[in-house]
């Protein structure tokens, strides 16, 4: 049973076609590009690797979709023999706002749910909104279902997701903290206790998702209990590009100096800052380590200053739960970079855990511990892979199981 995931930005709309059947696998992926530009653009590559490309103009979301449906038609290098063959269709959506508290079937109500909170992620949900109704246009009898980056943290109690505004504030705006990553934590959370054999509701876990874009979450006894992303993605930790905590009065203080308008300071803080502004070298920490190895002062102190923040909330985390079983460490740089780990992890021992410094040295890309077995609390690498959680929610809101 075929599904396909859809993250559909302004000018982009990124996809995956996956064989939902025992053993999930993708089919094809691909992304459609520069949509309104003057000239567009396909890449497409299937699971035998055959990769092909297609420049054309794309005026809007409506024929991107038809291109992928091209793409994944076509006798070469396609997937699929009819686009019956799709079943269901599933989104990635930025922000659920207080509506959705976990995954959904799009129907009339729940679009415009997503339509009326599109003041909360005004880059992301209009563009989603746009791909959804591609879609109708499309494959007007495919169900379709929306996987919310926000809902899993909608269990957040008032006294982690409430900012110390004027209420007024909340009422009128909804302004809050919503966190996201929400897919990514609770899935490598899952797998965790899956691996270990644990019962989640049990537990105490602390996830990093440490990506270009990063989110620590706290999840009591299976509940997302505080997040270190707010009401944007740009609060908590510091990120490839974006700033993560500041003193709200720095940025006063930078856009008197520099006069920037709101936008360009909203721009500011989400593109030309975190890793990359600071060492002005680059945001992708391989190039950072790289440099910091070669004897770059710049480089090494950004990614001492990104280690320091991530201990930070795993400490503060810990005292929100009285305690943790185990650590996750998950998405690009979780996943892959030992050197933020064996920062992250040295003198931790407060905290019960016994860190394998051995293991973890050359551990990329695996679901592994590395603390030793007496080790009070665990650490442990997971892979995430969020395009799966959205087929797997899609197949059981559409189909139950
Ligand atoms: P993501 O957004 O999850 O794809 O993660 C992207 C980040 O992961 C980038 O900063 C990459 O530099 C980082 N990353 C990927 N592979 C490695 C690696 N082998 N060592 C260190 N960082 C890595």
């Amino acid at each position: 049973m075929n599904v396909l995931v859809l993250n559909c930005g302004s000018s982009s709309i990124k996809y995956q076609l996956l064989d939902m059947s025992d053993n999930p696998e993708v089919k094809a992926k691909g992304i459609v590009e520069r949509i309104g530009l003057p000239m567009g653009i396909l890449s497409h590559k299937n699971y035998r690797d055959e990769k092909y490309e297609t420049e054309t103009p794309v005026p809007n979301h409506t024929v991107g979709i038809k291109l992928v449906m091209e793409a994944l038609l076509d006798k070469n290098h396609g997937v699929i023999n009819s686009v019956d063959e799709i079943k269901a269709v599933g989104h990635r959506v930025a922000h659920g706002g207080e509506y959705f508290t976990e995954s959904a079937r799009l129907d009339a109500d729940a679009i415009a749910k997503i339509e009326s909170i599109c003041d909360l992620a005004p880059l992301h949900n209009p563009a989603h909104l746009l791909g959804m109704r591609a879609i109708l246009d499309v494959l007007p009898n495919v169900p379709q279902t929306a996987v919310f980056d926000t809902s899993f943290h909608q269990t957040m109690p008032p006294s982690s997701y409430m900012y110390p505004l004027p209420y007024k504030m909340y009422e009128q705006y909804k302004l809050r903290r919503y966190g996201f990553h929400g897919t990514s934590h609770k899935f490598v959370a899952e797998k965790a206790c899956d691996i270990l054999n644990w019962n989640i509701e049990e537990k105490k876990i602390i996830t990093c998702h440490l990506g270009n874009g990063a989110s620590i979450t706290a999840i009591k006894y299976g509940k997302s209990v505080d997040t270190s992303m707010g009401f944007t993605p740009v609060e908590g930790l510091m990120m490839g590009t974006r700033t993560g905590d500041l003193d709200l009065g720095a940025l006063l203080f930078i856009m008197e100096k520099e006069k920037l308008s709101v936008s360009e300071a909203n721009s500011f803080i989400n593109k030309k800052c975190g890793s990359n502004g600071f060492s002005e070298l680059s945001s992708d920490m391989r190039d950072l380590e790289a440099a910091s190895n070669e004897g770059n002062e710049r480089a090494k102190l950004t990614l001492d200053m990104y280690a320091h923040r991530v201990k930070k909330y795993i400490g503060a985390y810990a005292a929100v739960m009285n305690g943790v079983d185990l650590i996750i460490m998950t998405g690009g740089i979780g996943e892959n970079s030992c050197h933020t780990r064996k920062l992250v992890f040295n003198d931790m021992d407060y905290l019960g855990i016994k860190f394998n410094f051995e293991k973890n040295e050359g551990l990329r890309a695996k679901d592994e511990l590395i603390t030793y077995e007496d080790s009070k609390a665990k650490v442990m690498t997971i892979t995430t892979n969020e395009e799966l959680v959205i087929a797997m929610d899609t197949k059981r809101i559409v189909f139950g199981s």
